[in-house]
């Protein structure tokens, strides 16, 4: 029943997925807690197939021009046993776990036939469209390559990565680093208090070292920690892991966040241009953003040390 129609104006593929329409908006029972038919109690993290899923391997034939299979992978990584736990903060071995298993199924995805871009994300926060509180991400295989994450591949093909020669060369919009991973605000975010986090310069995350990969969780949950900081506890938020798309080829895999706010009271004007002309308007500085999110990182970090 579900399949991918290719937009006739933008080009852009949509998955139709109808049989997502009879998934319960708030199950009774949580679908990912101990006792929940399809968990494993004895792993802390685990990989579960969607019940509902929008793409699979049965996907039905395409039905006509502009139309394709939904033919592909939807996975989600449950992250903990604990209901309310939280990404940011659980303890550091179980966020590594969280990454190296999620990571490792998406290689593995990267490699099977007709999977064009391996997508992983996780939204936090009830406004972001989440069923489930219980705390999980989800990995998509697809067998197209995002519109946004074809225009990135672009911006790699000349030879200096725009990431390493601009975005690390800024002091003024780094938020924090140490020797192995940095969280900064881009030169031109879409989003208020958008971050982005980089390891080594690498295609996929996938591939970067055990020491590295830590500093790039630790960098994650630090920079959810500031944004909550700023905004209050449990700031709903979306992460993101973008890596080179097939071909592999230059790129620099990064993760980015995209909390859902200005600030605890203010309303955003844009979204209108957003949704009309997919034009993003800030009505702050990107330096005075990331001036914003150095000092909350600041009182976070005083904190750790105090206590
Ligand atoms: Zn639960
Ligand atoms: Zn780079
Ligand atoms: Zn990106």
């Amino acid at each position: 029943m579900n399949e991918l129609r290719r937009d006739r104006l933008s080009g852009e593929w949509v998955i139709v997925a109808p049989n997502r329409a009879s998934r319960p908006v708030s199950p009774e029972m949580c679908p990912f807690c101990p006792g929940a038919p399809e968990i494993d109690a004895r792993k802390e993290v685990q990989i579960l197939r969607n019940r509902y899923p929008p793409l699979s391997l049965d996907a039905s034939p395409a039905k006509g021009v502009d139309s394709a299979p939904a033919r592909g992978v939807s996975e989600i990584v449950i992250e903990s046993r604990k209901h309310n736990d939280d990404l940011a903060y659980m303890p550091e071995d179980q966020a590594l776990i969280v990454f190296d298993v999620a990571l490792s199924r998406m290689r593995e995805l990267s490699e099977s036939e007709g999977v064009e871009y391996v997508h992983f994300f996780r939204n936090r926060g009830g406004k972001q469209g989440v069923t489930v509180s219980h705390p999980h991400s989800q990995v998509y295989a697809l067998p197209f390559v995002p519109k946004r994450l074809q225009l990135e591949q672009r911006a790699f093909r000349s030879k200096a990565c725009p990431v390493c020669s601009v975005e690390l060369t800024a002091s003024a919009r780094c938020v924090s680093s140490d020797v192995n991973a940095t969280a900064y605000v881009p030169y031109a975010p879409r989003w208020p208090y958008e971050m982005h986090v980089v390891s080594s310069h690498t295609p996929e995350l996938w591939e970067i070292s055990k020491k590295e990969l830590s500093s790039f969780v630790r960098a994650i949950r630090f920079s959810m920690l500031t944004i909550d900081r700023l905004f209050g506890l449990l700031t709903p938020v979306t992460l993101t892991l973008h890596n080179s798309p097939k071909p592999r080829a230059n790129f620099h895999a990064h993760a980015e966040l995209i909390p859902a706010f200005t600030d605890r009271s203010r309303v955003r004007f844009s979204t209108g241009l957003e949704r009309s002309a997919d034009t993003h308007l800030l009505d702050l500085l990107p330096e005075e953003m990331a001036a914003t999110l150095r000092g909350a990182a600041n009182s976070c970090q005083a904190q750790t040390f105090n206590s």
